[in-house]
């Protein structure tokens, strides 16, 4: 047990408020890889392009055979022990609300309730002309079946409910303002904070404290920082917390 990991549990018990903020680093113990972390998947390719409006629009081709491929290579996956950490201290009302810029859903699927998506979802999808929602499924189904670009029965074209780059941030996003304006403490998890304009979130809270494997630009400023997989971390806190209950 680390004296940090102490320090958290004991951060998360002063506050009143806590809102967590995740990023793509909380899911890649569950096999997801993240976009600017060492094994990120800019490494490989350029997955700003790839996943943008422009390419939605202008080279549909390659956004629903690459693009959908990269967004498809994020389901079906399970949460791991950082999701399930998560949602045991929401239980407790040691968290109460997770902001998310993933789109896995893996908060959802491990149990957490009050889960505020930054950057949409894979569940849905919705038509670019006369705006009806359907499954995530039915757009993969239409393009396995040689439907490029997937469409609608009206005849506009399916767009999956993520948003892409060149996309506006989506409603929720003035809830996370509002929720991280009320935090006592953010824990930020996983994340680069490179990602506008959810990175500057943090800056909202009162105290910040950070778990990411590698430094980010609020490093300074955070009251407690560890850089360790979120995975570790999270077994190490609970067991200690279990111990003080
Ligand atoms: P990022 O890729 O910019 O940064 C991830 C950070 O997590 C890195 O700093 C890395 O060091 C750290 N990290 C990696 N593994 C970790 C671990 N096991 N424990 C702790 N830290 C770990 O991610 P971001 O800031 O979320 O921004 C990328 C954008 O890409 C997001 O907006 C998101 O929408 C999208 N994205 C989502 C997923 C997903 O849904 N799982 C995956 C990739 C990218």
């Amino acid at each position: 047990m680390t004296s940090a990991v102490r320090a958290l549990a004991h951060a998360l018990k002063r506050s009143k408020y806590t809102v967590v903020l995740t990023g793509a680093g909380v899911s890649t113990e569950s096999g997801i890889p993240d976009f600017r972390g060492s094994r990120g998947l800019w490494k490989n390719r350029d997955a700003m392009e790839l996943l943008s409006l422009e390419t939605l629009y202008y080279r549909p081709e390659l956004f629903y055979t690459e693009g959908l491929r990269l967004l498809n290579t994020m389901r079906g996956k399970k949460p791991n022990a950082a999701h399930k950490a998560l949602a045991w201290l929401e239980e407790r009302s040691l968290v109460h609300t997770i902001i998310t810029q993933n789109i896995d859903g893996l908060h959802y699927e491990s149990g957490s309730k009050r889960v505020l998506e930054m950057h949409g979802h894979l569940r849905t999808c919705h038509c670019l002309e006369c705006g009806n929602t359907a499954s995530f499924q039915s757009l993969l189904d239409a393009v396995e079946s040689g439907q490029i670009p997937p469409r609608c029965s009206c005849g506009g074209i399916l767009r999956p409910d993520v948003v892409f780059f060149g996309d506006p941030m989506p409603p929720t996003f003035e809830e996370a303002v509002h929720e991280a304006r009320k935090a006592e403490l953010m824990l930020v998890v996983g994340s680069s904070l490179q990602v506008a304009p959810v990175s500057y979130l943090p800056s909202l809270s009162k105290e910040i404290a950070i778990v990411n494997l590698e430094p980010t630009p609020y490093d300074r400023t955070a009251s407690i920082v560890i850089h360790n997989k979120a995975g570790i971390v999270f077994k190490e806190l609970i067991d200690y917390l279990k111990t003080q209950q």
